[in-house]
């Protein structure tokens, strides 16, 4: 006897059956980004793949390393040391292989913002108060909606920021904050808030009113809060003024990153005659955005990611295998 599946079996069926086929329709046609493919963006992206978002802009800088997948959950152990917003578009891919998605391998900042031109909704999951900052003053100068969220150790936030409303500046204070590298974060966590993210990501997208408040949860002490928050009278910029737009002149060697890996900056590579020297001395890995070899890994925009014991055999491994 033949096999009788009941009610329909179309992959968005139970959404629809809450939200409706149109809601659906303005979901399919959105196009959303995402702003760091980390604990937050790993879980944010697959949701709203398989939510129905088809148009994704997607970005990091960075590459996957062995402590990243515990909770980063498009990634696998044969992705570790390859550039995470090419590792996350093809497992997307593989997911719904009709979506667009533009993945971008960049440092984002003042000078790269445009990535997000045609973007109708942003999700801030960064684990970086500058990027952020930057985030916060190219929306607020071009009204656009973005969603703020935030993990560390037990503990998240969420909070969906609109032109008219609060921002983040108006709250948030540029000190010397605590990082998820210093003191851990949970995988429950980073799932929590970036499904909240989401959430009011697709009640956006399919025109529901949501208030701009702070959510806050507690994942240890099963807390959830609301909170308000009201715009700064002293906020440069609810007040127009775009710091954090002005491109700044960036040191040599910006950061030293985990796993005795300094960042690197220099001018935009053409990576097609660098591979062509690198090929005739030794292994060279090429994924299309980045390229390995011997310990460094080189992005296209010019910077790379080098393994090295100190800042100075860092800076002479760039200017001996990439160039100034
Ligand atoms: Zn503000």
């Amino acid at each position: 006897m033949p096999v009788r599946w009941w009610g329909c079996c179309s992959m968005h069926s139970r959404q629809e059956a809450v939200w409706g086929k149109e809601a659906h329709h303005k979901i399919k046609n959105s196009i959303v980004a995402v702003l760091g493919l980390g604990g937050l963006g790993t879980v944010a992206t697959e949701l709203l793949v398989r939510a129905g978002v088809e148009k994704l802009i997607i970005i990091d800088r960075d590459v996957v390393e062995e402590s990243n997948l515990s909770r980063q959950i498009l990634y696998a152990a044969a992705d570790i040391g390859r550039s995470k917003a090419m590792a996350a578009k093809e497992r997307l891919n593989t997911i719904n292989p009709g979506a667009i998605i533009a993945a971008e391998a960049i440092h984002f900042d003042a000078g790269n913002c445009t990535t997000l031109e045609t973007a109708e909704i942003v999700l801030d999951c960064t684990d970086n108060l500058q990027t952020r900052l930057v985030l916060n003053d190219y929306c607020r100068k071009n009204n656009k909606k973005w969603i703020y969220g935030a993990a560390i150790k037990t503990v998240g936030y969420v909070m969906p920021i609109f032109p008219e409303g609060p921002c983040v500046r108006c709250f948030l204070k540029e000190v010397q904050l605590e990082t998820c590298e210093m003191v851990g974060v949970l995988n429950t966590v980073t799932s929590s808030i970036a499904a909240l993210q989401v959430q009011i990501a697709l009640e956006l997208l399919v025109g529901k009113n949501v208030p701009s408040y702070l959510y806050q949860y507690d994942v240890d002490a099963k807390s959830f809060q609301t909170l308000t928050v009201r715009r700064n009278l002293e906020c440069p910029a609810c007040a127009g003024t775009f710091e954090y737009l002005i491109p700044k002149a960036e040191s040599k060697v910006i950061a030293f990153c985990s796993s005795g890996r300094y960042e690197v900056w220099g001018r935009m590579k053409n990576l097609h005659r660098i591979k062509e020297q690198w090929a005739g001395i030794d292994h060279v890995q090429d994924d299309g955005t980045t390229m390995r070899f011997k310990n460094i890994l080189l992005f296209a925009d010019g910077r790379a990611l080098i393994k090295a014991n100190s800042e100075e055999e860092a800076l002479s491994a760039y200017s001996r295998w990439i160039g100034n």
